[in-house]
C-alpha cells in the first residue's frame, strides 16, 4: 500500500477499483517512456531528457508522480543530480513491459517514430539460462497450458473491470498532460490503447464479447459521441474491425492485434492486485480449461523453463 501522504493523486486513492488505480500510474504516454528508459538502466533527469525529448516541466511532474506511487525512488548521491531506480513496485512491473515489448514486436512498426518506444530496433529477447532467442509464453500456474484469450474469464462476483475503470473521474493532471504535453495522440498506438481510460474499457469489453455499439454503450455507460470516438479511433489504430451485419448494423471485434494485448491485460490486472488493491476488490480471472483462479506466468518459448525478471535479455 502506498502511504496516503505520498500519493500526489487523489484519484488513485480515492477511487475503489484496481483497475483505474493501475491505469493511472502507468496509463500515461510519458510515463511509459520513462519507465522504459529506467528499465534500461537510465537514471538522470538529462537522460531521459536526451533519449526522448522531454520537456523538462513534464518530465519533473512524471517522475514526481512514480515517486510518489512508490514505483521509482529518488536519490541524491552526489548532491547534485537526482538519480531515479526502480523499486520493487517498480521492477514488478518487467513482465508487463515484456508483454508490451512483445506486442510492439509483433505488432507495432517497431522503426516508426511514432511508435510509444520509437528507438526500439527490431529486436529478440533472450532467455539467460538456456541463452537462446525466444517468444515468451504466458501459462497458467495450476495446469501449466498456455493461456489463450478466450479461454478466460473475469470472475462475475468480482467489480466489472472495465465498469471500475469507466467510473472513475481521471484527475486533472493527466487529462492537462493529454490536452497539451502528451505525445501526438494518433501517433501514440499502444499508450493510447492502454493509457486512455475509455479505450481500455471498450477493449476490455471487446474480449467479454460485446460487438454492438448499444451493447457498449450500455455496458460501459459511455455517452454515444464518445463511444463513437473510441471505437472509432480503435479502428484507426487497428485494434478493432467492423462488419456488417443484417439491417445494416455493424459489429465491432478485436483484430489480430487487438487480440494479442491479452497478455498485457492480465498483466495490468497481475501488477494492480498485487500493489495497489489495498481497500479494493481484487479483479479475479478464472482459467476456464483447469476451472483455478489464474495466475499467470511469463515461460521460456524455448525450454518452457519459468522467467524470472533478471534472466531476461533485450537484445
Ligand atoms: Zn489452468
Ligand atoms: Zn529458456
Amino acid at each position: 500500500m502506498i502511504p496516503k501522504s505520498e500519493v500526489p493523486d487523489a484519484a488513485v486513492q480515492a477511487s475503489g477499483s484496481v483497475a483505474q488505480r493501475t491505469i493511472a500510474v502507468v496509463g500515461d504516454a510519458w510515463t511509459l517512456r520513462i519507465l522504459r528508459s529506467v528499465f534500461r538502466g537510465q537514471r538522470r533527469h538529462g537522460e531521459f531528457v536526451k533519449e526522448f525529448g522531454v520537456s523538462r516541466a513534464v518530465l519533473s511532474d512524471r517522475l514526481a508522480r512514480l515517486v510518489g506511487y512508490g514505483v521509482l525512488e529518488r536519490a541524491v548521491l552526489d548532491g547534485s543530480h537526482p538519480e531515479y531506480r526502480l523499486t520493487e513496485r517498480g521492477l514488478d512491473l518487467w513482465s508487463l513491459f515484456l508483454a508490451m515489448w512483445q506486442w510492439e514486436i509483433d505488432w507495432g512498426t517497431a522503426r516508426d517514430p511514432d511508435t510509444w518506444a520509437p528507438d526500439l530496433p527490431r529486436s529478440q529477447v533472450s532467455h539467460s539460462v538456456c541463452g537462446h532467442p525466444m517468444r515468451p509464453q504466458l501459462r497458467c500456474l495450476a495446469c501449466r497450458q498456455l493461456v489463450l484469450p478466450f479461454d478466460t474469464r473475469a470472475e462475475p462476483s468480482m467489480q466489472d473491470p472495465a465498469r471500475a475503470v469507466s467510473q472513475v473521474p481521471v484527475s486533472s493532471g493527466f487529462r492537462k498532460a493529454r490536452a497539451s504535453a502528451e505525445p501526438a495522440a494518433r501517433t501514440q498506438r499502444l499508450s493510447r490503447i492502454i493509457g486512455d481510460r475509455w479505450n481500455s474499457a471498450v477493449v476490455a469489453a471487446a474480449f467479454r464479447g460485446t460487438r454492438l455499439f448499444a451493447r457498449f454503450e450500455a455496458e460501459l455507460k459511455i455517452g454515444p459521441a464518445q463511444l463513437s470516438d473510441r471505437l472509432a479511433e480503435l479502428q484507426q489504430l487497428g485494434i478493432l474491425r467492423t462488419r456488417v451485419l443484417a439491417g445494416a448494423r455493424l459489429e465491432y471485434r478485436l483484430t489480430q492485434a487487438g487480440i494479442a494485448l491479452f497478455p498485457m491485460t492480465l498483466e495490468l490486472v497481475r501488477w494492480g492486485n498485487r500493489w495497489l488493491s489495498e481497500g479494493a476488490d481484487p479483479l479475479a480471472v478464472r482459467h476456464l480449461p483447469c476451472g483455478s483462479v489464474l495466475q499467470a506466468r511469463w515461460h521460456c518459448g524455448h525450454c518452457v523453463q519459468e522467467l524470472a525478471r533478471d534472466a531476461v535479455r533485450f537484445t
